[in-house]
């Protein structure tokens, strides 16, 4: 009833399935009445989640918002999905998101518009924007994203909800449609921070059919949640503010202030709070926009109009591999994928290769050794989620206008580690997100931060 009431407006959702979600959740509900028989249900059994139209799901189209994948059900469930499945949680529907994850507006979707609930006339962030409009909206409790280079986390904060990047490799990228494999997380996205720590329990497990998954990953979240709101109390927690991303030029004003508040009720709880420098953060944005690229180019490589979804023949001339190739790809792929396509492939030429790609890798070590060593003297780092709140739509027509917007999200992907963004106050009547991150497998600081903040 909430999604026929508001997604008119917001156009969160690609597609709904509401009498299967109702019927899962009367299942969950008979299963619950007929007691303890059984295995026990999963707390959040019942309870509907919004899922990113980026995870396959069985039955259900899947489009990652590109023409290129229109008409494609895919015949098996991510990992993530499945996991869902067997708590019980129902699947409401798939969220809009930048075509294959590439942007930070939800703007590059090939099929609609989500707004800002907030303010209609604003973006909800991305690519990962129909989740959380999803959620900000009340028209889903939970979401699942996924975080590439701060996808779950951006969107979380320009809409004042809860978003997990958790470490790379505790969260099946199986049946994820793949952008930039080194750097793709999937996730949990929700209004606090207890609810997001009930998902990540749900998706947070090792996986045989991906080989990156890590064998032991972080597990109970939610009783971390519990236990830090219960204590209030952060004594003897090292708190790093990164002096990369500590305001100043492009960072508004409002959204620093509330980050220093923030920082004031981490002091009040009992945290030390100091300036730590990373200071080969300065070059992550552009690693990033080369690596990212390069692995995207390779894994869209296999949208050739003969295995999925669209085929487009072309208009004249013979009807070759190689034409209808092309004629597929010019009218499946939008913009900004043809964009990271061109670049990708470019930066992975013979000639440009050393020059590009293996120059960003270097940089993506010196980042991960930044980090490396800001942990032997802090717990968490933190910075604004976001250095500003959510524009207008249009306002950021110009590709790297947006892609500087990702300086503060970036690093912990090149990183690998995990990352939480949760609300901090408005400016402007608008929401901001404050940014935790903790070393690889330690996302139960983040959930212990975050719980005390929030309270
Ligand atoms: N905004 C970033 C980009 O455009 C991050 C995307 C993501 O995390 N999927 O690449």
């Amino acid at each position: 009833e909430r999604i026929s009431a508001v997604d008119g407006a917001v156009g969160a959702f690609l597609d709904v399935d509401a009498d299967k979600a109702l019927a899962d959740a009367d299942a969950a509900d008979a299963a619950r009445a007929a007691g303890r028989d059984g295995e026990p249900l999963n707390e959040l059994a019942g309870v509907p989640v919004a899922v990113k139209d980026l995870f396959a799901t069985r039955g259900q189209a899947t489009t990652a918002a590109s023409r290129i994948l229109q008409g494609w059900v895919p015949p098996y469930d991510a990992t993530a999905v499945t996991a869902l499945r067997e708590a019980r949680l129902p699947i409401l529907g798939k969220t809009n998101l930048d075509e294959f994850a590439m942007g930070g507006s939800t703007e590059h979707s090939a099929f609609k518009r989500t707004a800002n609930p907030w303010d209609l006339g604003r973006i909800p962030g991305g690519s990962s924007g129909g989740s959380a409009a999803a959620v900000a909206s009340y028209e889903a409790p939970l979401a699942l994203g996924t975080d590439t280079g701060g996808s779950i986390r951006q969107p979380a904060a320009v809409t004042g909800t809860v978003g997990v990047k958790p470490t790379y490799g505790t969260v099946s990228r199986f049946g994820v449609i793949a952008m930039a494999s080194s750097l793709d997380t999937p996730g949990p996205m929700a209004r606090t921070v207890l609810d997001t720590a009930l998902l990540h329990d749900i998706v947070g497990a090792h996986d045989p059919l991906d080989s990156t998954s890590l064998a032991d990953a972080p597990r109970g979240m939610a009783a971390i949640v519990r236990a830090a709101r219960a204590g209030r109390d952060l004594t003897g927690l090292r708190v790093g503010v990164i002096s990369e991303l500590d305001g100043g030029e492009g960072y508004d004003p409002g959204v620093m202030d509330s980050f220093h508040g923030a920082l004031a009720l981490l002091e009040a709880a009992g945290a030390s709070v100091e300036a730590v420098s990373l200071p080969h953060l300065e070059y992550a944005l552009d690693a990033y926009y080369l690596i990212m690229p390069a692995e995207a180019s390779s894994n869209l490589a296999r949208y050739d109009g003969m295995r999925y979804g669209l085929r487009v023949e072309p208009a004249s001339g013979p009807v070759t591999a190689e034409t209808v190739m092309a004629a597929t790809r010019g009218a499946g792929f939008g913009d900004e994928a043809k964009r990271r396509i061109i670049l990708g492939t470019h930066v992975l030429s013979a000639g440009y290769y050393d020059a590009y790609y293996g120059s960003a890798q270097k940089v993506r070590t010196l980042v991960q050794r930044d980090f490396a060593s800001a942990w032997e003297r802090t717990d968490v780092l933190v910075s604004p989620t976001a250095p500003i709140t959510a524009y207008r739509f249009g306002e950021k027509d110009d590709p790297l206008a947006m892609y500087k917007l990702d300086v503060t999200t970036i690093p912990a992907n090149l990183a690998g580690i995990p990352g939480m963004s949760l609300p901090s106050g408005l400016s402007g009547g608008l929401p901001v997100g404050f940014q935790i991150l903790a070393p690889q497998r330690a996302d139960d600081r983040l959930y212990r931060v975050g719980a005390v903040l929030e309270a």
